[in-house]
Parts: C-alpha cells; structure tokens; sequence
C-alpha cells in the first residue's frame, strides 16, 4: 500500500486537478476539502443515492452534520459501501434520527459532573478535558454528538484558561485527559500553549491526548506537531481505530512517529453492530495495533447516546470477543471491555467468569480452553491489621514520598480501618462533591 495511490491521486485530482502528493498529505489542504454534502460525496466515490435515499440522508445531515477527510473517504470501497466498515462511521444513516426511548443526550452526564465548562471530574485523581469541539471527521457513532460541531461549544481561550485554573487549584488532579472534539485540530502554537499551562501546574503528573488523528487524517502528526509534544512528556496518546482496514501506511507513518518520538500509544475501540462485531475482525485488529506499537485499551460497549440504536450490539458480543482474546493471544493485546455507566458512574469493566467456585482454602478455576484447575490458598497467611498509620507499618512505605490516599468507595469497605458496613448512594450529590467532602476540601 502506497501512501499516495492511484484511488487516492484520483479523488484528490477530481477535488482539485493536479494535486501534488504534498497537498494530499497536507493536513491543512485535507481539512479544507473535506466532504459536507451528498452531492461531493457522489462524485468522488461514484456511489449514486436514489432519490428516496438523498432526501432521508439530508435530513439526517440537518440533525447531525457530515463531514468526512478526503483520505477516510480514499478508504471506503465503494463496490460494496453498504457493507464497508469505515463508509458506516463516516457516512450518515437515518437510522440516527431514530430515538430509542432509553437514549439520551448525554447519557454518562458528563455535564453534571463538571466543575467548570470543559472539565469532567468523576474521578478521584483524574479529569477530563475538552479543549475542542471539532473534529476532521465526524463520526457517525461519537458519544458526543451532541456538542461536536456545536458552534455553542466552541471553547474559548477564556474558558480554557479557567479549566486550567480549576486543575491548579484542585490538587488531587495528578492526571488530565485532553480531548474533544480532537484536540489535534488546534493550531501546533495553541496546543502548545495549553498543554504548557497544564505541565506547568506541579501536581500533573500526567497528560494524555485522545485523538482520532492517525485513523482519520494520519497527515496531521507532522514533525512540528511531534516535536513541539515532546517537550510536555510525559504524555500519553491513545487514538480510537475500530477496524482493521483503518490500519493503512499512512496511519502506520503517524503512529511510528509518535512511538519513535517515545509517548506510549494507546486505542480505545467502541464496539458497532456492522462494523467490528466480530470476534475475527477484532483479533486481527488487536494484532495490528500491537505490530505498531499501540497498545489496545479500552473496548466500549456502545452507550445510549441519542441516534446510536442500529449501532449497538447486545453486551453478550462483546463478552463473546474478549473471550477469544483472553489467553489466545498475547496479554497486552487484550483491551478492557468497558460499559461507560449511563447516569454518570464511569467506566465499569466486564469480563468474563473465571472462577467457578471457592472454598475457604480452594479456588476452582477455568482456563480459556476450558481446562478446570484449582489453586491451593495458602494456609499460613495472616492477614495484617491495616489501620492506615503506615508510619508503624513494616512494608517499607517512605511515607513522606507517598500520596496521601484514603480509601473510597468498595475500597472503604473492604478496608480495615474504616467502620463503614454499607454504602448509600445520596441521590443529587455528584461523586466529586462527595469525594470533596470525604477529604475535607
Ligand atoms: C474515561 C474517563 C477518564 C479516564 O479514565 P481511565 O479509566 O483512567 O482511562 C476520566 N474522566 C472521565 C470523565 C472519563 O470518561
Ligand atoms: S496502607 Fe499499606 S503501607 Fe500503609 S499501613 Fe496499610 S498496608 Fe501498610
């Protein structure tokens, strides 16, 4: 596969003639020309809607705007678009205006637990924070359908900055997650204003970008973009390929400058019904991120936000593929099957059942081939009564050098130290201002 192909020198020489391979691979040249209607979408792929289809699609695009980089769209085979996986994410479906009565606008309520616009701190060490509404491609099955694109949710400096201030003040915060939108549609000088500002603030300990960039326009990771990254390490990126086919020389080039340029990679995989519901497609997605570098991540459960119905498969597809993943292939290859909590309670992994039974000295377990073993507990453990006061604790903890950490949440009450026998949940008070009250903040 060559970076700059006959497919692709023909929809850019359509687009406008005589494009040179430079302009192809120019991220700026890709954003300008990206495709925002049937009609352009029709002339460079020869696909040709009826008229029945156009006018159920337009008013799709009215709800919920198309755009797509001239290079995803180079990925769509056009023979067989009704079945191609990357025409499903790029190309809207009117299945989207239909509402399932448990869909929401914004089902992990990401806006109820957010201190100030742009950040989401549901998290005890950790917050989330949109620094962009847009995207170079708008993906039919974003979780945040609702604000990308949304000129009211254009972020401004102003409100940027006082994201920032939050963070600083908020010293628990030891990891931020910068995303969007795509945080790589900022300008390299504006990205790296805002990453600076984060670095600068003493408890960060770490930063991570998501970004859809090396699936959608692998042209953006340029050697500017990477060197002016690397001056804010640690930083982490993880980026978001569904399907093998995404993985092409061109997104291989960006991945191996940002692996080369040392930030750990990582992908979060969204799981869709026609698109990557399949135990195979999903393997020989895991080992082609591995073989660049890329560690998968997460893999979520579709969430019920608004206009994703024909997208969702049952958990049980989900289960069925991390079943063939777990022990057939290599461990760092298995992502974490996630169902993001409607309502607001994060990210919760499932798995499936390993142990099959248990006895106060016996485990009873099942491998993948579904081999039953037991192992033996040993008999001589004795637990040590923690109290907390790690000062007279003989494991060595430099106390001065460690975090203050208290225990939260099931944590607590399997802790010994704590007298709480249940947890109530206390409807109305947000995680963060329970966790603040907890810490006396
Ligand atoms: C996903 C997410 C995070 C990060 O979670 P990790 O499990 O640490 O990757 C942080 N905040 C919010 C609101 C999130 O949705
Ligand atoms: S928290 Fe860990 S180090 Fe501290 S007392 Fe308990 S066991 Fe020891």
């Amino acid at each position: 596969m060559t970076i700059y192909n006959k497919k692709q020198q023909q929809i850019a020489g359509e687009i406008e003639e005589g494009t040179a391979k430079s302009n192809w691979q120019d991220w700026r040249w890709q954003l300008k020309h990206s495709i925002k209607d049937i009609d352009t979408f029709e002339k460079l792929t020869d696909i040709c809607f009826s008229e029945k289809e156009r006018a159920e699609i337009e008013k799709t695009i009215a709800r919920f705007p198309l755009n797509i980089t001239p290079y995803y769209l180079s990925l769509i085979d056009a023979g067989d678009y009704k079945n191609d996986p990357v025409f499903h994410q790029a190309f809207p479906d009117p299945s989207e205006l239909l509402m399932d009565r448990f869909e929401m606008k914004d089902p992990l309520l990401e806006e109820k637990d957010s201190p100030v616009q742009g950040i989401t701190h549901r998290y005890p060490d950790r917050v989330l924070f949109l620094v962009s509404n847009v995207c170079s491609m708008y993906c039919r099955h974003c979780t945040r359908k609702r604000k990308v694109g949304d000129v009211d949710f254009i972020p401004s400096r102003e409100i940027i900055k006082r994201g920032i201030d939050y963070i600083r003040s908020t010293p628990c915060v030891r990891d931020v997650l910068i995303s969007g939108g795509d945080p790589f549609m900022l300008s390299d000088g504006y990205l790296d204003w805002v990453l600076g500002e984060v670095r600068r603030i003493p408890h960060v300990e770490v930063i991570r970008i998501g970004t859809r960039m090396p699936v959608v326009l692998p042209y953006r990771i340029t050697d500017n973009l990477v060197t002016m990254l690397k001056k804010h390490q640690p930083l982490w990126i993880n980026s978001h390929f569904n399907h093998p086919r995404e993985i092409t020389a061109s997104s291989k080039e960006a991945l191996q400058k940002m692996a080369d340029a040392g930030f750990p990679l990582g992908n979060q995989t969204v799981l869709l019904a026609g698109v990557n519901d399949c135990p195979r497609i999903m393997r020989q997605l895991v080992y082609k991120l591995v073989q660049n570098r890329v560690r998968p991540y997460y893999l979520y459960q579709c969430d019920l936000s608004e206009g994703l119905s024909h997208f969702r498969t049952p958990v049980g597809k989900g289960m069925e593929i991390i079943e063939s993943l777990i022990g057939h292939t290599s461990g760092f290859a298995v992502p974490t099957y996630v169902i993001d909590a409607p309502g607001g309670g994060g990210k919760i992994p499932i798995m499936p059942n390993y142990i099959i039974s248990w006895s106060t000295n016996k485990v009873i377990l099942r491998n993948f081939q579904g081999v039953i073993t037991s192992y033996q507990e040993p008999e001589a453990y004795v637990s040590a009564f923690c109290d907390r006061n790690c000062k007279n604790c003989n494991l060595h903890l430099k106390v001065d050098e460690a975090p203050e950490y208290r225990s939260y949440g099931i944590e607590k009450l399997l802790s010994d130290g704590d007298e709480t026998i249940a947890l109530t949940p206390i409807n109305g008070i947000s995680y963060k201002e329970e966790y603040r009250e907890n810490h006396n903040e």
